[in-house]
């Protein structure tokens, strides 16, 4: 089984075509931009819609492990919610639900197969995106088999922070590796819980596997990796290892509203990242003979 918490359909900025793209629970980063922060535990989380929410308290009193408070506004102790759901079929406003559920390889290509016809025309496929995929590997690669048994194109968005020999086994079953390169710099990819020595290890294993395509993918993070040295040195870096095609993908405030479903705090910026700024490097990756692609 695979703990999953979406699977979205008519993707197309996560590898060729139409796809649809598997998100997988479980993270060992903890980047404060994250978009999907429901993403990075493996367990369920308990989202709450203030918009929707009426504050009708039924919920609370309906919840068996008193997970539920209102102090005065909704609050869910997701150390105690034991994710049985009670509290969600209860709410008449739909202001709950649950990030995160345990899905077989069946039940995943049921939901995918649904829009074979999408891939086929447009020469799409399946994404694997997370969290990191791979902190799930068993599960990953046994999912990876069963898509490849069907023949879909495999796409992979990883971190590269996992397990090398995991890393290598699965390369012959993934056709296009979105690979995210943050940083070049040791102590920034420490401050967000990542070891470089692992995650450039794993990006030459990547790049050695003749089979598999790689984009490299840099999330461009104010105040982390926003300033011109920074994102010419990954070019450069892109350059020297000889990758053909990376994507800078503009900071955006769009999963803000997922913080605040979670009770958690928005630590970063409240201002999206302008895509336009970035199109000055276009000409420089170009010089070098890089594809860029900003936004993905
Ligand atoms: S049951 Fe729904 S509407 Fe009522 S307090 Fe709970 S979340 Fe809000
Ligand atoms: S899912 Fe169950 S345990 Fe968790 S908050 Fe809702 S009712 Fe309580």
């Amino acid at each position: 089984m695979i703990d999953v918490f979406d699977i979205e359909r008519f993707a197309t900025h996560d590898g060729p075509g139409i796809r649809s793209v598997v998100f997988m629970k479980g993270c060992p980063l903890h980047c404060p931009w994250c978009s999907n922060p429901e993403s990075q535990s493996l367990k369920p989380i308990l989202m709450h819609d203030s918009r929707k929410c009426v504050q009708c308290r039924k919920c609370m009193s309906l919840c068996p492990a008193n997970a539920i408070t209102f102090d005065p506004h909704f609050s869910a102790n997701q150390t105690k919610c034991n994710h049985c759901g009670i509290c969600i079929d209860a709410c008449m406003h739909d202001a709950l639900h649950l990030a995160g559920r345990k899905m077989s390889n069946t039940e995943i290509i049921h939901e995918i197969e649904k829009d074979d016809d999408y891939y086929r025309e447009s020469c799409g496929g399946i994404t694997i995106s997370g969290g990191e995929p791979f902190l799930q590997q068993k599960a990953l690669l046994s999912l990876l088999k069963a898509l490849k048994k069907k023949s879909y194109h495999t796409a992979v968005e990883t971190t590269g922070f996992c397990d090398s020999t995991v890393f290598e086994n699965a390369l012959s079953l993934i056709d296009l590796l979105l690979f995210d390169l943050k940083t070049l710099n040791r102590s920034k990819y420490a401050s967000i819980g990542a070891d470089i020595d692992v995650i450039l290890h794993n990006l030459q294993i990547a790049l050695h596997h003749a089979d598999t395509e790689v984009i490299l993918r840099t999330p461009v993070i104010p105040g982390f990796n926003d300033d011109a040295e920074s994102l010419l040195d990954i070019l450069d870096f892109g350059n020297q290892i000889h990758v053909h095609t990376m994507h800078f993908l503009p900071y955006h405030i769009m999963g803000k509203g997922k913080y605040e479903q979670m009770g958690r705090s928005y630590a970063m910026p409240e201002q999206s990242i302008d895509s336009a700024s970035l199109n000055q490097y276009i000409p420089k990756a170009e010089a070098l003979g890089i594809h860029l692609i900003i936004g993905g």
